[in-house]
């Protein structure tokens, strides 16, 4: 037997969840560690100034290459209280289902639950679970597709960039899971150029005299791959060498942008159209004049109303036309100034990481997209922002061919 209307009242209750869901509220009953509720909107999540400082924690050790669970350890055994009874110490009530006595601690699964919420970057996705109907007290988990985002809905914690390189770092470290219990400096990133399976690490050695290399997984397994294989020291070092002059290069570009930007040629352009501004605004002040004296002309009976129109039409269409010009003259200046910008943000991130004294796991999953091995052992390093960096390099190519021509 079905009671029609408590089925009604159900259904009411979830569709305005779904319309607060929908507005960026903030409906669960706690706020995600790392956030509070606003004491004045208890539906807008604030920043938690002490949890917050655990989460960005949590984020980094996850690049510096430690596994959830060597972080669930480092946070127990630095004393950094666990969600629940953070929550606990600062007063809110988490329900009769937590009354044991003993503290509860971090685990692997509270580390991988934060390292994966995108709340944490500012998006609200909620609704991740459902109730079927009233009836069913069992909890539905809801695909990703349905589920309700708003995306910068609150202040973030961690950038969106460290975000994506921690749930590519995870896919990764996943990936390689099954075949290695431990995750290498490069492990997951090599892949072989002739059949783009993944390079796997091997000792050739002995445990006291290693040889270690990556080789292609095919290859070794004889599928038909003419395979490709390189040490790994010797590869270590050409990504070593390769990042670090890739960073310098990045560096010097930017040296470069701001030579152009102050540039003979950018200085003698933009006197040019300023030139050329003035001009018009002059025009544009005597063509407003004109228009003036045609009304007194009307009101004196100089003109006629026939007259007075036409004029007026035509004149109007004038003062159009300039002010367009001048718009466009406007925005040409604007180009040269930032044309290129030389704050442009891909170049910052790199330079955060001038000065690398050697490789580390954050920082080759940070800068670089994969590696790619050649049967001849040519290696090829992807980095990241690549197509930033070639379109500007380009863009300076031509600006020089123009200086030669300027000058010359
Ligand atoms: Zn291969």
């Amino acid at each position: 037997m079905t009671i029609p209307y408590l089925r009604d009242i159900s259904l009411k209750i979830r569709s305005s969840f779904d319309i607060k869901r929908k507005k960026g509220e903030f409906i669960g009953s706690f706020a995600t560690y790392g956030y509070l509720k606003d004491s004045n909107d208890k539906n807008k999540l604030v920043v938690d100034k002490v949890a917050s400082k655990v989460v960005e924690d949590i984020f980094k050790y996850r690049l510096e290459g430690l596994s959830a669970d060597k972080i669930a350890k480092k946070l127990n055994n630095e004393n950094v209280l666990s969600p629940m009874e953070y929550k606990k110490s600062i007063g809110i009530n988490i329900g009769t289902n937590f009354k044991k006595k003993e503290k509860a601690l971090w685990t692997a699964k509270a580390i991988f639950r934060i390292l994966e919420n995108p709340v944490y970057i500012g998006t609200l996705e909620q609704n991740k679970y459902t109730t079927p109907n009233h009836k069913i007290r069992k909890m539905v988990y809801v695909p990703k597709e349905e589920r309700i985002v708003v995306e910068n809905n609150h202040e973030p914690i961690i950038s969106k960039e460290t975000f994506k390189n921690v749930q590519k770092l995870m896919a990764i470290d996943t990936r390689i899971a099954p075949t290695q219990e431990k995750v290498y400096l490069l492990s997951g990133l090599i892949n072989c150029a002739e059949c783009g399976s993944n390079l796997v690490r091997k000792n050739n050695g002995t445990k006291e005299k290693p040889y270690i290399y990556y080789i292609c997984n095919n290859a070794r397994n004889k599928q038909g791959c003419i395979g490709s294989s390189i040490k790994s020291e010797t590869i270590e070092e050409i990504v070593f060498e390769t990042l670090k002059n890739h960073i310098n290069s990045i560096i010097s570009l930017q040296d470069i942008i701001s030579m152009v930007n102050n540039t003979h040629y950018t200085i003698k352009e933009k006197e040019r159209i300023n030139k050329k501004i003035y001009i018009e605004k002059l025009e544009l002040k005597k063509y407003q004049n004109i228009k003036l004296k045609l009304y007194e002309d009307l009101k004196t009976g100089i003109l006629t109303e026939e007259e007075y129109k036409d004029f007026n039409f035509a004149y109007n269409e004038k003062i159009l036309e300039i002010k367009k010009l001048i718009c466009n003259l406007e925005k040409e200046i604007e180009t040269l100034s930032n044309g290129i910008s030389e704050k442009q943000l891909w170049i910052e991130y790199f330079k955060t990481y001038k000065n690398i004294k050697s490789l580390n796991r954050e920082l080759v999953i940070n800068l670089i997209d994969d590696i790619k091995i050649y049967n001849d052992k040519t290696v090829e390093i992807n980095f990241k922002y690549e197509e930033q960096y070639k379109s500007l390099f380009s863009y300076l190519e031509n600006i020089s061919d123009l200086q030669v021509s300027c000058n010359g």
